[in-house]
């Protein structure tokens, strides 16, 4: 019998590069590849916390690995780790158990033929060791950018950003000063963009700054060795910035975005892979309480699994949302509000006990795409960007870090689907701004515009659409090219 081709994926581990490696991982499964997902211990431990112990067993040609992150346990194992010393241990730790651990898939092949010699690598974008490990096994790897195209385009500009010398930033006041409204038109693929809507790794005044100097290491390390890169997204929705990548990296693909491309694809024998790369356990109450919700009257929000605020910054969403007497399901993370414990007054629960539902985790896709939702109140993770781009759910962007202020400057300038919220929030402008998005007229066009990005997403990612063409051609060309 003809063996599969067996491609081992590995995301950095959090969320929201987790779920896009995993939707590959469905994709290229549903095309006929053996799948190993490799996660963290800390991960594997919260997956079978939140899913039960058997949740990550028993699937055909599809299974999970763990390696160590070596970072430091900690007392709570139901929290985001520190992304910035993720990172760094991500570069520094992991290349040798990620070789041994595939050493140890093809040694369990050769014993008993179970599973397929390792014949490909899917690696996250940050994960640049993995190129290294392919170059010594000799076989083909493909890297996910799983972002946006622009923040990679931001990224690559940093060097340009700092030979002019617009950073590090003199001193502290230049982060309020005005000085981030500073245009940046000598990017190309970003016209019209200021300072403050770059990758916010910029906002430092440390030249020796190890997270800037990080993003730059690596994108150089890709640049050099030049592997196939494929992107979350439609060439629609971001043909400046890909247009302007393809100068500088030789191999580009668009094969999103995702969500789009998964609701399109049959998958009945995927019977229980649904939501097996959630670390939250999902409460699934919310979806039979937006059941009761007339059409689009609903504001869903939603920060992620990063974001942290103030006391004093979740008081001010909570009566934004309170004033506007608009129904909301509003997800607190346990880990949410710095500082620990979310106090919301009594009075604030009496005034929204009818129209408000607050949940610690939820099946984000379905809520988004439940008919009740009329607008998502979101931190401008990529991940929910083309989540709700998808559904066609309008956005009010709270953009937090990250690549979140370059996705909030396109998803409310160029794309129009969306109104940003000052980072310095406000309760009369949330509620504002949330009367504008359900029932208001820009509400309306808003929403209009989502909905043509949606059908445009659905065409893109269907049979004979250009997404849905990359990834055959990225299969063929790069994931099953002969050694
Ligand atoms: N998510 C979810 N339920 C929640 C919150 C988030 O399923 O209650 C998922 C969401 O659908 C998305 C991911 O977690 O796929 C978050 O990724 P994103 O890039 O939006 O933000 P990040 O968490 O990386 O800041």
């Amino acid at each position: 019998m003809e063996k599969k081709p067996h491609a081992v994926l590995i995301p950095f581990p959090v969320q929201g590069h987790i779920n896009p490696l995993f939707k590959l991982a469905k994709l290229l499964h549903l095309r006929g590849f053996h799948i190993t997902f490799v996660n963290t211990e800390y991960n594997h431990k919260r997956l079978l916390k939140s899913k039960g112990p058997n949740a990550l067993h028993g699937f055909h040609d599809f299974h999970f690995e763990t390696i160590p992150d070596a970072l430091p346990s900690m007392d709570n194992d139901d929290v985001t780790q520190d992304v910035v010393s993720l990172l760094q241990s991500t570069r520094k730790n992991f290349l040798n158990p990620f070789k041994n651990l595939l050493a140890t898939l093809n040694a369990s092949s050769a014993l008993d033929g179970k599973i397929p010699q390792v014949t490909c690598l899917v690696c996250d974008g940050t994960m640049v060791f993995t190129i290294k490990a392919a170059q010594e096994l000799g076989i083909p790897i493909l890297i996910l950018w799983p972002a946006s195209a622009f923040s990679l385009l931001s990224l690559v500009h940093f060097r340009t950003l700092l030979d002019k010398g617009l950073i590090p930033l003199k001193d502290k006041s230049y982060l309020t000063n005005g000085y981030l409204d500073t245009k940046v038109d000598f990017i190309p693929g970003m016209q019209n963009f200021r300072l403050k809507d770059q990758v916010d790794y910029i906002r430092t005044t440390d030249p020796n700054d190890s997270m800037l100097h990080l993003f730059i290491e690596m994108v150089d390390e890709i640049q050099r060795s030049a592997p196939t890169i494929v992107f979350n997204t439609s060439h629609e929705l971001e043909s400046d910035a890909l247009n302007a990548l393809s100068f500088m990296f030789p191999s580009l693909y668009t094969i999103g975005p995702f969500p789009s491309f998964l609701n399109q694809t049959p998958q009945n024998n995927l019977p229980t892979l649904g939501s097996t790369s959630s670390l939250w356990e999902e409460d699934t109450e919310c979806l039979e309480w937006l059941e009761s919700k007339e059409p689009r009257s609903v504001v869903y929000v939603n920060f992620g699994s990063i974001t942290v605020m103030s006391p004093e910054q979740l008081l001010e969403f909570a009566w934004g949302l309170a004033n506007s007497k608009k129904t909301f399901l509003w997800i607190i993370r346990p880990d949410l509000v710095i500082g620990g414990s979310v106090i919301l007054s009594s009075e604030f629960v009496d005034e929204t006990r009818d129209r408000g539902l607050i949940a610690k985790w939820c099946p984000q896709e379905k809520v988004l795409n439940h008919p009740s939702v009329g607008g998502f109140l979101t931190h401008c993770g990529w991940n929910s960007t083309t989540e709700s781009i998808c559904a066609g759910v309008p956005m009010l962007c709270w953009p937090f870090f990250a690549d979140q202020p370059t996705n909030c400057r396109y998803i409310c300038n160029e794309w129009c689907i969306g109104m940003e919220i000052e980072n310095n929030v406000k309760r009369d402008e949330v509620e504002n701004l949330v009367n504008e998005l359900i029932v208001g007229e820009k509400g309306k066009k808003m929403r209009e515009k989502v909905m043509e990005l949606k059908n445009k997403a659905e065409e893109d990612t269907r049979v004979g659409g250009f997404s849905y063409k990359n990834l055959d051609k990225v299969i063929k060309e790069v994931l099953l090219k002969p050694k």
